[in-house]
């Protein structure tokens, strides 16, 4: 009897894979809902990311397997589940789990004054608790915004981090050669414009952004409203911050401008001292 040569279980098959209605576009290329079929022969609805570049290397399928094996092992109900890639043949796809209510900005700029202060306070809790389970993992996520976080029957979950994030930033350091294409200037912290580095403390800064997001929503569109990203630029270095929104409790404020936002990164909480934060107004708001 032959025995199949045995696969990684993160690495799929083209034809396993089937691509249904287009969901939204990326910096990767398109998202598509679709199906998978797994080798047991039963199959899931997924939603899959579909490179749109040609210029896939050796080096950078290289660093697909890795991050694949690594993001394959991620489980957490905030975390978007990855599935695995499909490396075969062009175009690379990457399979994870299809979260039907789309991003979680166009569903406060959509729903926006029908969401309450305690469902913001859940929203922010998820995304914490999704956010510490990376960290604790070694994972900078280096793109927390509202626009990366999608939204499941009333729950958020982190997304577009590891693999969706590193191709898609290679795409956009190649765009940026050739487009200009802005950096997130509104999201990143003060170290981060100056030395355009990455750590975890960074991460919790912008985590504070995407809290003003998620307490703000629908009255600005962006962060820092009226300025412009060369403004932000110059201000945020200079130690300005954003005024908290006005719905938001002051305990909120407290984290997100003492904890996430002082301008040196050492003075920031933890992820895990934030999720605690939440986990205390969420005890008090059911408590009510
Ligand atoms: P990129 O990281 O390549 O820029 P995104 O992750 O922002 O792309 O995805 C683009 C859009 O596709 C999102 O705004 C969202 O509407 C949709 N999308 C992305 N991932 C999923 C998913 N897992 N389930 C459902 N829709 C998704």
């Amino acid at each position: 009897l032959l025995t199949p040569v045995p696969r990684q279980d993160w690495e799929l098959h083209h034809e396993n894979i089937e691509l249904g209605k287009m969901l939204g576009e990326g910096a990767f290329g398109a998202v598509h809902a679709g199906v998978l079929t797994l080798k047991d022969g039963t199959s899931k609805k997924v939603a899959v990311k579909v490179h749109k570049g040609k210029a896939i290397n050796k080096e950078l399928i290289r660093e697909i397997c890795k991050e694949a094996r690594t993001m394959r092992r991620y489980k957490h109900p905030n975390v978007v589940a990855f599935y695995g890639v499909a490396i075969e043949h062009e175009p690379i796809m990457l399979v994870m789990e299809l979260i039907s209510g789309g991003s979680l900005d166009s569903y406060l700029a959509k729903n926006g004054n029908m969401v309450s202060v305690s469902e913001r306070i859940s929203f922010s809790f998820d995304a914490a608790k999704g956010l510490e389970y990376l960290h604790d993992r070694s994972c900078i996520h280096r793109d927390v915004a509202a626009r990366n976080c999608l939204v499941n029957d009333g729950r958020v979950k982190l997304s577009d981090f590891g693999l969706s994030r590193d191709v898609s930033a290679q795409a956009k350091a190649y765009k940026l050669k050739n487009l200009k294409q802005k950096l997130p200037i509104r999201w990143l912290s003060p170290e981060t414009l100056i030395t355009a580095s990455y750590t975890f403390k960074s991460d919790v800064f912008s985590f504070g952004i995407l809290i003003w997001e998620i307490f703000v929503y629908p009255k600005a569109s962006e962060p820092y409203p009226g300025m412009t990203a060369a403004e932000v630029n110059a201000q945020v270095k200079a130690g300005y911050r954003m005024e908290a929104p006005e719905n938001m409790p002051s305990a909120v404020k407290t984290i997100m401008v003492q904890h996430c936002w002082p301008q040196d990164p050492d003075e920031r909480w933890s992820m895990t001292n934030v999720r605690k934060g939440f986990e205390e107004l969420v005890a008090c708001n059911s408590s009510k």
